[in-house]
């Protein structure tokens, strides 16, 4: 399974990756909006123009201020939320690792929206014929063997592709031989049972708005628990609204046969 590791300390904020997505998705650009924070960047949140978005925070690191830059996408979770709220499967897990979107298949409900714990999903809210709107991983590069755009284009490094197991062994090795260097965490290896885009940074993730109270179990893993609990509390109250139903019933056939002095 393929996936990015996505080291902050090394980016320098150039952009390169935003427009390289933009080129190969065929993405309009974005006119600058202003806005007063989190973060200094433009646009100010992933849309359905940006499918990548490079974050601008002035923060304290090494005792002084300094620029931090954070990478918004996709996460393309082991076992996604989207994927798995979606009722026409508009949303799928492939086997390369990418959670990759049908746009012939989807039918504008939005429920990935909701389901996805990292808020990525957009939609084009401006269009006659919307659709939702998401980072793929290049999926259509990777079948046919090229690097995703954004991993191709960064200068620094910064973005590197490959098979996940072996980002986790370097990411774990740059933890391991500059601990000074890093925030003691990869962001993803865990988070809702593992996601394809690890990440690094030198500053907290929740100060570069990753979200950080997520757990460590899939989202689906809780639903399918749920539907398990299901049937019994289902059938149970079956039984009762049928006997409910039934006494009901039985109590309007003996005050009818009453009436007629008959039996019921
Ligand atoms: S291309 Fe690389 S260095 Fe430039 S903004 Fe993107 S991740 Fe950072
Ligand atoms: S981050 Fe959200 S949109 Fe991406 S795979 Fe996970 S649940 Fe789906
Ligand atoms: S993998 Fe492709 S679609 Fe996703 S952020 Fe990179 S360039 Fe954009």
């Amino acid at each position: 399974m393929k996936g990015f590791l996505i080291d902050n300390s090394k980016c320098i904020g150039c952009r390169a990756c935003m427009v390289a997505c933009k080129q190969w998705n065929n993405l309009t650009a974005s006119k600058p909006v202003f806005f007063s924070g989190p973060g200094y960047q433009n646009p100010r949140d992933l849309d359905a123009n940006n499918f990548t978005l490079i974050t601008y925070n002035e923060l304290e690191t090494g005792g002084r201020m300094n620029w931090v830059f954070g990478n918004r996408r996709c996460m393309h979770c082991n076992d996604p939320g989207c994927a798995s709220a979606c009722p026409v499967k508009a949303l799928e897990k492939t086997p390369e690792g990418a959670v990759y979107w049908n746009a012939w298949k989807c039918i504008g409900c939005r429920y990935c929206m909701f389901a996805c714990p990292y808020h990525i999903p957009t939609f084009e809210w401006r269009s006659a014929n919307p659709e939702i709107r998401k980072c793929t991983m290049c999926y259509d590069r990777m079948k046919v063997g090229m690097v995703p755009s954004c991993a191709k284009v960064c200068p620094t490094g910064a973005i590197l592709f490959g098979e996940r197991a072996d980002l986790v062994a370097e990411a774990e090795s740059r933890l391991r031989n500059n601990p000074s260097a890093y925030v003691h965490q990869i962001y993803g290896k865990d988070e809702v049972g593992g996601t394809c885009v690890l990440i690094l940074s030198e500053a907290p993730f929740d100060q570069l708005g990753y979200p950080t109270d997520l757990p460590k179990r899939s989202l689906p893993s809780y639903t399918a628990q749920a539907m398990e609990a299901i049937p019994g509390v289902v059938v149970g109250l079956g039984l009762v609204l049928g006997i409910t139903y039934k006494l009901i019933n039985r109590r309007g056939e003996v005050a009818a046969a009453g009436e007629k002095g008959g039996r019921a």
